[in-house]
């Protein structure tokens, strides 16, 4: 049985939930059906609709969670762009600058780093992209945390009709 993601009243995605955790929210009434799935459970006297995508009817206060800071979190967030050419790039193929150079007290943080192409990277070297006349297509910052920016997971391995609640 497929999971189901779990949206919390806001729209926000919350987590992936196996079926048996869904099944349960629906009975409880805490959680609404957006997206069925095809297939049915069928209990005793009634058959329920498995969901694929369900919402919490009461909003959950949710500490503010923080996507992990590495670089391939930042190669994702830069669509594996190289933010000075716009060239896509393989993950091997690309590194990460510092917007303003370490030499000249920039820091490792998400809103200091880009994705790099290496010709770019040494063509820029250690001067910022005013001195080295090579703008920045986006300003670097911190990606909002969502369900699976914490693993190795790729959007385009969820089913196709949670799309549309993952870029909300
Ligand atoms: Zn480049």
């Amino acid at each position: 049985m497929k999971p189901a993601l779990l949206l919390n009243a806001s729209y926000e995605p919350l987590s992936i939930v196996d079926w048996r955790k869904a099944v349960t929210l629906l009975w409880l009434g805490k959680a609404e059906v957006l997206v069925a799935q095809e297939r049915e459970v069928h209990a005793t006297h009634q058959s329920i609709t498995l969901p694929s995508v369900l919402r919490l009817l009461r909003r959950v206060r949710i500490p503010r969670r923080r996507v992990h800071f590495s670089r391939n979190n930042i190669y994702r967030r830069d669509g594996y762009c190289c933010q000075y050419c716009g060239d896509r790039f393989n993950g091997a193929d690309l590194t990460f600058d510092h917007v303003l150079p370490k030499s000249r007290g920039g820091d490792t943080s998400w809103t200091n780093i880009v994705t790099s192409c290496q010709p770019c990277n040494r063509r820029k070297n250690s001067r910022t992209p005013t001195e080295a006349r090579m703008p920045l297509l986006t300003q670097p910052y911190e990606p909002r945390w969502w369900p699976f920016s914490a693993g190795a997971g790729n959007l385009e391995e969820h089913p196709e009709d949670w799309k549309p609640y993952l870029w909300t």
